[in-house]
């Protein structure tokens, strides 16, 4: 039995560890807020220090991208971190990422980096209005973001962003990546994995939709060839870049026939929860694959499928499970106002046949919570 330590002990590592059951990999995890080390679905503590888990493990890998410095570098030593810390530093902040898909060349939003006023008010003058301002470092769910649409909001929004960044607890210098404001069509996300020998698999395109910052629904159906392609090129690209190993995730922001990067997430991926039940093999066993060194699995998409997050609600009604194909995925975490404490998967044959499922399952969901949903489910049908 192989023994893979997960960095962060949250929805992510679980699905890890329900994954990697069938394979023989003991999935633990390291918390890195309370500094030990869990299973992360049965929650028992093992009694080791970090530098004892990662001596102790096969294969260190993570599932989030804000891991402190210095815990990176425990596991980069360990010469057995996958994907490695250049990657999961590019993902968690904003300025190395933006230089990542430069050096990659695939397109993304025109960019400053800002950490004065002069700079910002270069940016404005050099990008345009409308301008997204996010903090390079730990932004996640749409937190950190600023909209500057007008000229005259600039000095008030400016104050805001330094109080911010005096405020922000990290060890590292602050700034803001000051983003042109994309029109985009849609927003759509690929997730894929590539091994140590160079080879990658990825999953059909996805669709994602957004409430609040937070992701609420996505679709993974069946064409899209063209786009496809664009977004497996770089994908490709930027993987190569950072030799990565393991599950790899970008957003996409989708402009005519178009795509621009939005960020990367150097790890498995919300939008990626649909293949537990939609693809032959789904991201949390690729990632596993791939890391511990095996095959990796076929990414095809056996059946058009959309994914539900149940977000600050710990109540579903358990009638949703009498739906055909449907599946109720809880993490078992203490309910909070928007915290993802689920998802449903929802799957057809064809996608007429989902689209009626699916309004039939929107039937179920708490009204408030879900504003969304209904809509998505109108444009599928
Ligand atoms: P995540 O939880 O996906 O990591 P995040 O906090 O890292 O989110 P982003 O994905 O960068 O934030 O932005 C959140 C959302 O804000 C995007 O999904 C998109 O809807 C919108 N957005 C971000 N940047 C831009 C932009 N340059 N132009 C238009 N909309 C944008
Ligand atoms: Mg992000
Ligand atoms: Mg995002």
């Amino acid at each position: 039995m192989k023994k893979v330590l997960v960095m962060g002990a949250g929805q992510l590592a679980r699905m890890m560890a329900l994954a990697g059951a069938p394979l023989n990999l003991q999935v633990l995890a390291y918390d890195v807020n309370t500094d030990s080390v869990v299973h992360p679905v049965t929650q028992q503590q093992f009694p080791m220090t970090l530098t004892e888990a990662v001596a102790d493990a096969d294969v260190v890998t993570s599932e989030f991208e804000h891991i402190p410095y210095p815990v990176q570098q425990v596991c980069q030593a360990s010469g057995k971190f996958f994907p490695n810390s250049t990657a999961i530093k590019a993902g968690g902040d904003r300025r190395q990422e933006k230089q990542l898909l430069d050096a990659a060349g695939v397109a993304n939003a025109g960019y400053r980096i800002v950490s004065t006023e002069a700079e910002f008010q270069s940016a404005i003058a050099a990008l345009g209005l409308p301008l997204v301002l996010k903090s390079a470092l730990a932004g996640y769910d749409g937190k950190g973001q600023w909209r500057l649409k007008q000229a005259e909001d600039a000095a008030a929004i400016w104050a805001d962003i330094k109080s911010f960044m005096a405020g922000a607890d990290h060890a590292l210098p602050q700034a803001i990546v000051a983003e042109q404001f994309i029109r985009f069509d849609r927003e759509v996300s690929l997730v894929g994995a590539r091994n140590a020998k160079g080879e990658t698999v990825v999953y059909p395109l996805t669709e994602n939709h957004h409430v609040n910052g937070v992701l609420a629904v996505s679709l993974a159906l069946p064409g899209q060839q063209q786009l496809q392609q664009q977004a497996k090129q770089m994908f490709d690209a930027i993987a190569a870049k950072l030799d990565y190993v393991g599950v790899l995730a970008l957003e996409f922001f989708q402009v005519g026939d178009q795509l621009l990067v939005n960020e990367i997430a150097p790890r498995v991926h919300n939008s990626g929860h649909w293949t537990q039940q939609g693809a032959d093999t789904c991201q949390f066993e690729n990632h596993l694959r791939a890391v511990c060194g095996l095959p990796l699995g076929s990414t095809a998409l056996v059946r058009p499928t959309v994914m539900v997050n149940i977000l600050g609600e710990d109540f579903v009604d358990p009638a949703v499970l009498a739906l055909p194909s449907c599946h109720l995925h809880w993490y078992g975490k203490g309910k909070r106002a928007g915290r993802k404490m689920g998802h449903i998967n929802i799957s057809g044959s064809t996608v007429a046949e989902l689209a009626a499922r699916f309004v039939a399952l929107c039937q179920h969901l708490p009204e408030p919570g879900f504003p969304e949903v209904a809509e998505v489910a109108a444009k599928l049908a």
